[in-house]
C-alpha cells in the first residue's frame, strides 16, 4: 500500500517516521519543503505537491495545523482533492470543526474516493513512540482498510460512526484536558505565592485521584515557570477551545469554565506566546 503524508509539523513528522520504520512505502509533502528531508533521508519519496501525493498513493494522511490549512491543502488545483480518484482513501488526521470534515468528505465522495476524520490524543512523545490515541469516524471501509496503518501510529483505536463524531469527541477531549492543565497552573501558582514547596504539591496531586500521565509531565516544568518548548503549541490549544466553544453553542450547552480558560489562552497568544507549549499559560497566570 503507497501511503501519502503531508503536514510534517511535530506531530506529522514523528507519525510518518513511524509509518516508514513499519516498512510502508510512504511519501511525503510539506509546505516548508524543508521538513521533508530527515523523511527523505530515512527512504521517504517527496511529491512536489498535495495533488501529486494523492496521485501516486492510495490512502492520503493530512496532519495540519487547523481549519484553514486542511483547506489549503485539499482545496484548488495542485490540492488533495484534485489527485483523488475512485477507490483512493483521504484521512484526515488533523483537529478541525464538523463543518471542515464533512465538506472534506463531500469533496472526497464526489471524486469516487473515501474519507475518515482521525484526530489524535496525545502528543509530541506519544506520536514518537506510536501510542496516540485515534478517533475515526466516516467511511467504514476506509476505516478497515487503513487500520494497520494507524495500528502503526496509536494504541487506542475507536471508531465512532459518522463523519463529525470524531472531531466532536476530540474537541471534548481537548476541553478537558485543558481545563485540568489550568487548574495545575493556578494550583502551583497558588502554592508558589502562599511559600508552599511546589515539588510537595505535585507529589500529593500524583498520589490521589487526579493523578495523570500529563501532571508528571509538565507539573515540573510549570513548577519552574521557565522554558515552555512546544510539544503542544499553544495556538492549537487556543484553536481547539475555539472550536470547541462554537460546537457547544451550536448544541446550546453552555461551557462556563472553558469560556474562561479560551480568555486565559487568548491573553497568551496576544502576549507572544502561541508557538510556545500550552502550559505557558502558566507564564500569564503567575504574571
Ligand atoms: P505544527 O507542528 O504546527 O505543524 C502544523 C503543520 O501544518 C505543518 O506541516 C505546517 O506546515 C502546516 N501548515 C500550517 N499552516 C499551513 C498553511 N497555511 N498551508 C499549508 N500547511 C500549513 O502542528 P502539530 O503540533 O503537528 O499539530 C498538527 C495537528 O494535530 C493540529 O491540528 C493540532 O491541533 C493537532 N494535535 C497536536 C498535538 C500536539 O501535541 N502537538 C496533539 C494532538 C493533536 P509548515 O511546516 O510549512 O509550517
Amino acid at each position: 500500500m503507497n501511503i501519502g503524508f503531508a503536514g510534517l509539523g511535530i506531530m506529522g513528522s514523528a507519525m510518518a517516521i513511524n509509518l516508514l520504520k513499519a516498512g510502508f512505502n510512504i511519501t511525503v509533502w510539506n509546505r516548508s519543503a524543508n521538513k521533508c528531508a530527515p523523511l527523505a533521508s530515512m527512504g521517504a519519496a517527496v511529491a512536489d505537491s498535495p495533488r501529486a501525493l494523492a496521485e501516486r498513493c492510495d490512502i492520503v494522511i493530512a496532519m495540519m495545523a487547523n481549519p484553514q490549512a486542511v483547506q489549503l491543502v485539499r482545496d484548488g488545483k495542485d490540492g488533495i482533492i484534485a489527485g483523488l480518484t475512485k477507490g483512493k482513501g483521504y484521512l484526515d488526521m488533523s483537529t478541525v470543526d464538523v463543518a471542515t470534515s464533512i465538506e472534506s468528505a463531500r469533496l472526497a465522495h464526489d471524486k469516487g474516493a473515501l474519507f475518515l476524520e482521525a484526530p489524535v490524543g496525545g502528543s509530541r512523545k506519544p506520536a514518537e513512540d506510536a501510542t496516540l490515541t485515534i478517533m475515526a469516524a466516516g467511511d467504514q471501509a476506509l476505516y478497515e482498510t487503513s487500520l494497520p496503518v494507524m495500528e502503526k501510529m496509536g494504541k487506542k483505536i475507536m471508531f465512532l460512526g459518522e463523519t463529525g463524531q470524531a472531531a466532536r469527541m476530540k474537541l471534548a477531549n481537548n476541553l478537558v484536558m485543558c481545563g485540568a492543565l489550568t487548574a495545575l497552573c493556578e494550583g502551583l501558582a497558588l502554592a508558589s505565592a502562599s511559600g508552599l514547596n511546589t515539588a510537595q504539591l505535585l507529589e500529593v496531586l500524583d498520589s490521589g485521584a487526579v493523578s495523570n500521565p500529563m501532571f508528571r509531565l509538565k507539573g515540573p516544568q510549570i513548577a519552574a515557570n521557565k522554558e515552555f518548548p512546544a510539544a503542544f503549541p499553544l495556538k492549537h490549544m487556543q484553536k481547539d477551545l475555539r472550536l470547541a466553544l462554537r460546537l457547544a453553542e451550536e448544541t446550546g450547552q453552555p461551557l462556563f469554565a472553558t469560556a474562561t480558560i479560551n480568555e486565559l489562552y487568548k491573553t497568551a497568544l496576544s502576549e507572544g506566546l502561541g508557538d510556545s507549549d500550552f502550559a505557558a499559560v502558566s507564564l500569564i497566570i503567575r504574571k
